[in-house]
């Protein structure tokens, strides 16, 4: 499959604390450190050449002639109303205008304000197959509420769920799992319980978002467990919560505890895993998941306080 893109990692493990989650068993260790965290989903579509009729109205597959006039020149995309055309009947989108300077890509005529309402109009007629129907989406809509579809399509790829620099990989799940395994060297764990601990040597500095990733299969599924470090106000603190590789509606079949304590105290977070269509950020924005303060996490590390050692338990479990 071709949409797999891959944009290296950046990693830096030389600028500062890094975080090492330790599995007991077999003292592997996973470092990872990331300056900010960004996914941002890239999609690309497979052309099929064909047509074929749905009652009266005809459906195009992309790349059919008539699609192709629906393209605009300048960002390849299906264009809208209101579609704008040179004095030469060059057509384009609206937004792209001024990416064009006003230009015709085409003819390098001035494009003044002319819309190209035929084409508005043989747009509605027309029905098109969901983008992703090389996927597996087999749904055919109105020209005009295609977009919306395919916004919110089951089918369309997932973004890569590492929380680490800017990957822009998109992919269904066996392709991530490939990817995170081989490009992010995240170590993938059997089971519905864990039991992990964190290592960081130098706990006082948390000025860039630090974080690690540790997958897991179990009921026939994947889980990213995300341990990361943050400043919340001006307390640094450590957040771990689980996310779901697959859609929310599935994610929430599921429940899973996690546990971290020591020195006779203990804190228990009780949750729902998150689909990884939610990006990790804006589950940590919304603290869905256990949250430790550094004073408190120092507690639970034991020792002088210099060194931040966290022992997190857990377990998943699907809901009846
Ligand atoms: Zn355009
Ligand atoms: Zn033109
Ligand atoms: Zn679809
Ligand atoms: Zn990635």
């Amino acid at each position: 499959m071709g949409n797999l893109r891959e944009k290296k990692k950046q990693t830096n493990n030389s600028l500062c604390s890094v975080f090492q989650s330790v599995n007991m068993d077999e003292s592997r260790s996973l470092a990872g450190y990331a300056e900010s965290a960004s996914s941002v989903g890239s999609n690309e579509s497979v052309h099929t050449q064909g047509k074929v009729t749905r009652g009266t109205k005809p459906v195009l597959f992309p790349n059919s002639d008539i699609d192709g006039l629906l393209e605009c020149p300048v960002c390849s995309n299906s264009m809208y109303p209101p579609i704008q055309q040179c004095p030469s009947g060059h057509t384009l989108c609206f937004e792209c205008k001024s990416k064009v300077n006003n230009k015709c890509p085409i003819c390098r005529k001035e494009i003044g304000d002319i819309r190209c309402l035929a084409l508005e109009k043989l747009a509605v007629s027309l029905h098109l197959p969901c983008t992703y129907h090389h996927l597996g989406c087999e749904e055919i809509f109105p020209y005009y509420s295609k977009q919306k579809h395919e916004a919110q399509c089951i089918f369309r790829p997932y973004s890569c769920p590492h929380p680490g620099s800017d990957c822009s990989v998109t992919g269904d799940i066996p392709n991530l799992l490939a990817h995170l395994r081989e490009n992010h060297k995240v170590d993938l764990q059997t089971g519905c319980t864990f039991n992990h601990r964190y290592v960081k040597q130098d706990p006082c500095s948390v000025d860039n978002v630090s974080w690690t990733l540790t997958l897991f299969n179990c009921f026939g599924h994947y889980f990213c467990l995300h341990f990361e470090a943050f400043r919340l106000g001006t307390e640094p603190v450590y957040m771990a919560f689980l996310r779901f590789m697959g859609e929310e509606s599935d994610a929430r079949k599921f429940g899973y505890c996690l546990e971290v304590g020591g020195d006779g105290r203990k804190l228990i977070w009780q949750g729902v895993p998150r689909s990884i269509r939610t990006h990790h950020r804006s589950i940590r924005d919304s603290h869905d998941g256990l949250i430790v303060q550094r004073s408190l996490a120092l507690a639970f590390s034991g020792g002088d306080r210099k060194e931040l050692k966290l022992r997190v338990t857990g377990r998943i479990w699907k809901e009846l």
